[in-house]
């Protein structure tokens, strides 16, 4: 399927020099360009053979990576993948970034000695515009053109021979998602092994600087190459005309999301459930080898019970990514991207907000990298503020546990709706409502700045390919399990210690009389009045670290108590705590910012201490006003 062309012996367009076009060097570093959505990540992943995560939306390839390309068995070679941009102008941060990687500015970053360019056949004619200003930097360069699976299969047209003429640079046709295609790359870094790239500097160009002829020429192009975009549109545009509809648009949103949440319910509960027998078995069996004693009862009702209280939730993560990753990699998630566009605005921001916002359902860090293709500094600090308000995965856990504890499964409707559903959509509105009213606050007051236009392509609607749904469930995983095993298990460690010491002739004391203990009860004025026990007050401290580590916390504190270190941990607390307790825990969970990657972030995306130290006061508050609210509200009824 796959051709690669290369050009007649060229003629360059202009005759001046072109010094840092890397004269008699091997080959060492690769530069990969492209714009957003034309299968980078995909073809990064390919190429160096190494995990990444694969996201549909600018923004998420924001962070440089590097890598060898041991994927086509090229490990002398190091590829960077640089973000997604549409052009070099550098009025957007990852332009800029381009940029100087690209001519050799960026410190700690070799000099590109050939570029990678990968376009999206589907879009060729908007792409290309892409390709001018890169072949103008006159490294050797090939042009890809990727989706060439998706282009065959709905009847697009294009001639490479005629394009590699046009551009003065060889170009094939890949599929990144296949695999397909990949040897003409090969070809191209075999022929530029060891040669003088001054000889292959390709060139073409149409008048860079002056915006109208460079989009122009794009369109000529493409006409010239008898380029002709696939037959699809019509029936993407009946899908579009249902999906993007005023009315049936949010509606059918509202639907898939409700969807979602529920199938996370009635399948991921009873593996979790499955997972959690198994792991309490092999704790069991495992510690039957160790002695009677102190040492058993430091691995297996701390570290244990802690850490397998948090792993028992990997089956409703991982079938959230699931689902996540089937309405990303459809087109369909860009799609929702533009009908929130609409309530952006009404809170000052645009679409290109919703983007960071909505990877924030995976991890608050990312999406705050996100924002940088945000150009205007008010919007994207305004962003970065509300991002951490987005219930993130790690709030997963101590939702399921504490749902799965105090709200009975109930279901309305013969079965359809479950209640226990209702209350988790109800946790994640009451945070993306959050969110929208402090960007409103913000940009009605310190960040105030005029509208800027959202400008979004939206993708067409594909297939979504195992191969990158398994990548990102492999992400989600690994992230989840490497938490697991560092940060809960030191934190339940610590604990266990903390809860069996001080000791009186060799005997353990009671949990509430334990250094833990005291500081639990210490505390305990301070948060009785949310419902909260002495117990809970614990893992609202440790859990300041990471928000999942609440889980592992009273995992270990049940787990130490021989009073309920027989029951089940959602046993233990149903009995330990009240329902208004249970709510305002959750509430609380739902404002407050208990994560230090997300402060660091922060910190080093604003180049300052005093946001994230703002953002932590008010979240804070906000986190146990609600709480207060919430218990009050609960004994009231
Ligand atoms: P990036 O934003 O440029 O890094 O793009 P990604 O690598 O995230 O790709 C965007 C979407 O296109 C993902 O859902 C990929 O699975 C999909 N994709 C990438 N390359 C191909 C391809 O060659 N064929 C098909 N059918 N899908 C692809």
């Amino acid at each position: 399927m796959s051709s690669c062309c290369t050009p007649e012996p060229f003629q360059p367009a202009d005759d001046s020099p072109r010094p840092d076009a890397g004269a008699g060097r091997a080959l060492r570093t690769i530069a990969l360009v492209g714009p957003p959505n034309s299968g980078k990540s995909t073809l990064f992943n390919r190429l160096t053979g190494l995990r990444q995560k694969v996201a549909n939306y600018p923004g998420v390839t924001v962070e440089q990576r590097m890598g060898p390309m041991a994927g086509i068995g090229r490990s002398d070679l190091t590829l960077i993948d640089l973000p997604g941009i549409y052009s070099l102008d550098p009025f957007s941060e990852d332009a800029r970034v381009s940029v100087d990687v690209l001519e050799g500015r960026m410190p700690g970053t070799p000099k590109p000695d050939a570029i990678l360019l990968v376009l999206d056949s589907l879009h060729l004619t908007r792409q290309l515009m892409l390709a001018a200003p890169v072949l103008a930097l006159g490294l050797p360069c090939i042009v890809l053109l990727n989706m060439s699976d998706l282009m065959e299969l709905r009847g697009g047209t294009i001639d490479p021979l005629r394009l590699a003429q046009e551009l003065g640079a060889p170009v094939a046709r890949i599929s990144a998602a296949r695999g397909t295609g990949l040897d003409a790359i090969q070809m191209f870094l075999n022929r530029h092994r060891g040669e003088d790239a001054n000889k292959s500097a390709t060139t073409v160009l149409p008048v860079v600087g002056n915006p109208v002829s460079a989009h122009k020429w794009a369109a000529q192009v493409s006409a010239r190459t008898g380029y002709r975009a696939p037959l699809s549109e019509a029936a993407t545009r009946r899908l579009d005309s249902f999906l993007l509809h005023r009315f049936w648009g949010p509606i059918f949103f509202l639907v898939v999301v409700f969807s979602v949440f529920e199938v996370v319910f009635t399948i991921g509960q009873p593996l979790s459930d499955g997972l959690g027998d198994l792991l309490a078995r092999a704790g069991l069996l495992a510690t039957g080898f160790l002695p009677d004693g102190w040492i058993r009862s430091l691995v297996l009702d701390g570290a244990w019970k802690g850490v397998s209280s948090v792993l028992v939730f990997l089956p409703q993560i991982l079938l959230l990514f699931l689902f996540i990753g089937i309405l990303e990699d459809s087109g369909y998630l860009a799609r929702a991207a533009l009908i929130a566009d609409r309530v952006m605005r009404t809170i000052g921001l645009n679409g290109k907000a919703f983007i960071p916002l909505l990877s924030a359902y995976a991890c608050a860090v990312p999406a705050i990298m996100a924002t940088r293709t945000i150009e205007n500094k008010r919007d994207r600090l305004a962003t970065i503020l509300v991002t951490p308000f987005m219930t993130c995965s790690a709030r997963l856990p101590v939702y399921m546990l504490f749902i799965a504890a105090f709200i009975p499964p109930i279901a309305y409707l013969h079965g359809l709706v479950g209640l226990q559903t209702l209350v988790m959509l109800g946790l994640y509105a009451l945070g993306f409502l959050a969110a929208l009213s402090t960007a409103r606050l913000l940009k009605s007051s310190i960040l105030k700045s005029s509208q800027t236009p959202f400008i979004l392509e939206l993708p067409q609607y594909r297939m979504p390919t195992l191969r990158s749904l398994g990548l990102r469930l492999w992400d989600r995983a690994w992230v989840f399990l490497r938490q697991a095993g560092s940060i809960i298990l030191a934190v339940t460690l610590a604990l266990w210690v903390l809860a069996n010491f001080p000791r009186h002739n060799g005997v353990a004391p009671l949990l509430s009389e334990s250094v833990i203990g005291r500081l639990g009860h210490w505390m305990e004025p301070a948060i009785a009045p949310l419902g909260f026990n002495w117990k809970i007050g614990i893992g609202l401290i440790s859990s300041v670290l990471a928000r999942e580590v609440m889980v592992g916390t009273m995992g270990t504190l049940y787990g130490a108590d021989p009073q309920t270190q027989s029951l089940s941990l959602q046993t233990a607390l149903h009995h330990d705590l009240s329902l208004g307790g249970a709510i305002a825990l959750m509430v609380f969970f739902a404002f407050a910012m208990q994560c230090t990657s997300t402060m660091a972030v922060v910190k080093r995306e604003t180049n300052s201490w005093r946001w994230p130290a703002m953002q932590f006061i008010y979240m804070l508050i906000l986190a146990y006003g609600a709480a207060y609210v919430a218990n009050w509200a609960v004994h009231l009824l």
